[in-house]
């Protein structure tokens, strides 16, 4: 039986190609200026309140629709040429914005042959690096990406260790270690926190966030209030989605989770 090529143990497509769902164009929300945004599959992680659950599968899958019977791919292979190709097409924005491209996923590291290889190239080209992870990454394998990058996006989602692993699959040691890292080697950092109602909402939650960031030297923080974006997502993919009826949360909701933050000395925004 042939191997899937991305079931080997480091995640890698043996003939040089990545698995992306999406390549988005002029966003202004991943990093700074107008970038492309190249969102790569496959996460570590299983977040119940995920906005693109096709992002946690690495292999290419299809959007069912149940009530058409209409099918579209959630994901395509793509050689570096292609997706390079797509990245100059927006040079003229990038340079004028001082925007640049932007590798999100999913965890793009999840396919770090190719992704480091793209960060790598474009950075050769004279463009802007940025990447969205979810810190769910193998020491050495981030410390290559953090070579090639200009600009990291790094969640933590739970400060306590097993309710991180409890709510994402995965503990917080490696997210707080690559985040520890970025820091030290002077990649300029954006650290955000999905707030999350019952998983990590309350002023207690905002005091503890406060106090580990803290330690780790971090001054700044985005929240991010949790939303049903991808609700309908879930239903083409015939997978349950566990948030259901789980109200959206606002800033406002948020005034006493964010002061809290802040009379502890760390910058909260939204
Ligand atoms: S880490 Fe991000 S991409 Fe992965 S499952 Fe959680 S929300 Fe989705």
């Amino acid at each position: 039986m042939t191997a899937h090529p991305l079931a080997s143990p480091a995640g890698v497509a043996q003939d040089g190609t990545g698995v992306v769902f999406n390549i988005q164009r002029f966003s202004l929300h991943d990093g700074p200026g107008i970038r492309t945004v190249v969102f790569l599959k496959g996460c570590p992680l299983a977040c119940p309140w995920c906005a693109n659950p096709e992002s946690i599968n690495p292999g290419v899958e299809q959007f069912l629709d149940p009530a058409t019977g209409e099918a579209t791919p959630a994901g395509r292979r793509h050689t570096l040429a292609e997706v390079l190709k797509e990245c100059e097409a927006d040079r003229p924005f990038f340079e004028e914005s001082g925007g640049g491209v932007t590798l999100s996923g999913g965890e793009p590291m999840l396919q770090h042959a190719f992704a480091t290889a793209l960060l790598q190239e474009l950075q050769r080209r004279g463009m802007h690096t940025a990447m969205e992870s979810t810190g769910h990454v193998a020491p050495p394998v981030f410390d290559r990406a953090l070579d090639h990058l200009d600009y990291l996006l790094i969640d933590v989602k739970h400060h306590d260790r097993d309710a991180h692993k409890r709510w994402t699959g995965g503990y917080n040691d490696l997210p707080l270690r690559n985040l520890s890292r970025a820091l030290e080697r002077g990649i300029e950092t954006r650290v955000r926190i999905p707030v999350i109602p019952a998983v990590n909402d309350t002023p207690t939650d905002a005091a503890a966030f406060a106090e580990q960031l803290h330690s780790l030297g971090v001054g700044r923080v985005q929240l991010l209030p949790f939303h049903q974006f991808g609700e309908r997502k879930y239903l083409l993919l015939g997978r349950p989605y566990r948030m259901a009826g789980v109200t959206a949360l606002h800033p406002e909701d948020l005034t006493e989770y964010r002061d809290t933050m802040i009379r502890a000395g760390i910058d909260a925004f939204f």
